[in-house]
């Protein structure tokens, strides 16, 4: 997919705000850090489109971003779990969820993770929460050039056995990613071509 044009629509902390057009999204989450704005300035190759930890004014908002007038990237903030006192149940910030749950133009979420990292609980609950309330997600592997080619391999395979081991019948798609390198940015954007409705 070429991209034509991305533009800034709204920020906002509600999926009531979000905006009214029915077109596809395809909202990007992982934990702070994780290069989340640097792949979305890769993708669209808008250099300051998402604000990079470099700079300062990060919010915890959810970003809507139209490209080529035809679908919506979203820029979800980092989740984290929010205690209910009562309980002290542990459950994901109530916008995130909410967006998630009630967004109906969404095709697909896409989970970022660190490709240097060990599985983190967090990232496991999160997909397991998406899972369970159906919502279709891959994983996006981040910062693959730090990695010589076969420990890329090893380390993907070793997390991808991580979820077949445990919750999951069958691993997500997924795609090996560097910003920086540009790597699987564009098959990234093929397959977001191919589950456009
Ligand atoms: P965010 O908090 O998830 O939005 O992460 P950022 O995009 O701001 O990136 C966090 C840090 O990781 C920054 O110092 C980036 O320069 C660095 N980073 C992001 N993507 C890559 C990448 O593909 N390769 C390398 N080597 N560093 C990256």
């Amino acid at each position: 997919m070429k991209i034509k044009s991305a533009d800034f629509i709204i920020s906002n902390s509600r999926v009531e705000q979000c905006p009214n057009e029915p077109l596809p999204e395809y909202a990007f989450i992982g934990r702070s850090n994780v290069g989340k704005s640097s792949l979305i300035n890769s993708l669209t190759q808008r250099k300051g489109l998402a604000k990079t930890s470099g700079r300062p004014g990060k919010t915890q908002l959810i970003n809507h971003f139209k490209i080529n007038n035809n679908w919506f990237l979203v820029d979800l903030p980092g989740y984290g779990y929010a205690r209910v006192s009562k309980k002290d149940k542990k459950i994901f910030q109530k916008y995130i969820t909410d967006y998630f749950l009630k967004r109906k133009q969404l095709v697909s979420a896409f989970v970022l993770i660190d490709i240097r990292h060990e599985p983190q609980k967090i990232d496991l609950e999160f997909m397991q929460w998406l899972g369970e309330n159906a919502i279709p997600f891959a994983i996006v592997f981040t910062k693959a050039d730090k990695l010589k080619p076969n420990a890329i391999e090893k380390q993907v395979q070793s997390y991808l056995d991580t979820l077949t081991s445990s919750i999951w019948e069958e691993a997500p798609p997924h795609f090996i990613t560097s910003s920086s390198k540009g790597i699987g940015r564009e098959e990234l954007l093929d397959y977001i071509d191919s589950i456009n409705r």
